[in-house]
């Protein structure tokens, strides 16, 4: 138990947003004001639903809380966002922080002058089996990432490289630590006015790539990983969770409980381990709730923070720029 706790309220009840009330109103280090939305009938159920107040407007927010989580459509981001940093709030903002770079770049001149923390929602960064993953891997020369999800209308106000993609944006910048050389991307639009389907394929300066696939028109959900590195190649189901790895040889990520398996090759025998890891799993969203609350207890900088949302957002533009669409 802490002595003063953070009093934080949330813009937007929608289908995140629910999560994100969820968590406060039980809270234990947190005192939770309440949420805002600007569709009454849905912020009363949800309100309902998790026994917590309704406030009646931004003003209100201001008032009674020292942070909100911002959890409403991309394009009210940046509005938001610096209407609660200018009234000195602390925020948990949504991914992608913005729409543009420039509009990124005055949160984080607001946030700096002000002394209030941003922490943007890529909420990969808590993900158990991305981390277990993190700890398996050392030096990948290439990380191949599918995110896929059947259509619908929510999120496409922005193209799928700023709803889905980014979060495999930020996951790959922060497993590579080397500029970017080249972006080469190509995709379509089909459901929306906005691109539905990117594939991207980053060069780092120090050789690595990262080739990225993302859809919000396919038929069903899919999130894999698959890391290369020498004398080892991962394959992450995130919608199981699993990480199976296979070796060439017993390369120190291996247990006892690995299987191994002699297979003949032109260089000889070699001998192959696989082993399967099922991540102790957690909430996601909590963790990075909790980081929020911690950051803002301390003053310390959250594990993503504006600098990093602006960074992914920057390449998921990058991508954008370089689709070439034939309409
Ligand atoms: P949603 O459409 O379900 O909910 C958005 C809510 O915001 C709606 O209830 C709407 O009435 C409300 N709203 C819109 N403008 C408002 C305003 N100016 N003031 C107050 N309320 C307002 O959308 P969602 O799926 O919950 O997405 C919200 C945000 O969360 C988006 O930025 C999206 O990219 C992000 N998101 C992140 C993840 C993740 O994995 N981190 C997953 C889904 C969505």
């Amino acid at each position: 138990m802490i002595d003063k706790k953070p009093k934080i309220g949330v813009i937007g009840a929608g289908h995140l947003g629910k999560h994100h009330i969820k968590h406060l109103a039980q809270h234990n280090d947190v005192e939770f004001v309440g949420a805002f939305d600007t569709n009454a009938s849905a912020l009363r159920k949800v309100c309902a639903e998790f026994s917590v107040n309704p406030v009646n407007s931004i003003e209100e927010l201001v008032k009674n809380c020292t942070a909100v989580h911002i959890v409403t459509p991309t394009n009210t981001h940046f509005e938001l966002g610096k209407f609660f940093l200018e009234n000195n709030l602390d925020i948990l903002i949504e991914k992608p922080i913005t729409e543009t770079v420039k509009e990124a770049e005055s949160l984080i001149e607001i946030a700096d002058q002000n002394k209030c923390i941003i922490q943007v929602g890529h909420i990969e960064r808590f993900n158990p089996t991305i981390n277990k993953l993190k700890q398996l891997i050392s030096s990948p020369h290439c990380i191949e990432i599918e995110r896929l999800a059947p259509f619908q209308a929510r999120g496409t106000e922005v193209p799928v490289i700023l709803d889905l993609m980014v979060h495999d944006i930020d996951m790959v910048l922060e497993m590579v630590d080397s500029p970017i050389k080249n972006i080469q991307a190509s995709g379509a639009k089909m459901m929306s006015s906005t691109i539905d389907l990117a594939h991207a394929h980053i060069q780092f300066q120090n050789g690595v790539v990262a080739n990225l696939k993302s859809s919000r028109i396919a038929q069903g959900y899919v999130r894999k990983i698959r890391t290369y590195q020498k004398n080892l190649y991962s394959i992450t189901d995130l919608m199981i969770p699993q990480i199976e790895i296979y070796g060439l040889k017993n390369s120190g990520q291996f247990s006892q409980q690995s299987i191994s398996r002699a297979v003949e090759t032109s260089e000889g025998e070699k001998t192959v381990f696989y082993e399967k890891f099922i991540p102790e799993q957690k909430d996601a969203l909590l963790e990075e709730i909790n980081n929020f609350v911690e950051s803002i207890i301390k003053r310390s900088r959250p594990n993503v923070d504006g600098h990093a949302g602006k960074r992914a957002l920057d390449i998921a533009l990058q991508i954008e720029n370089k689709i070439f669409l034939n309409d």
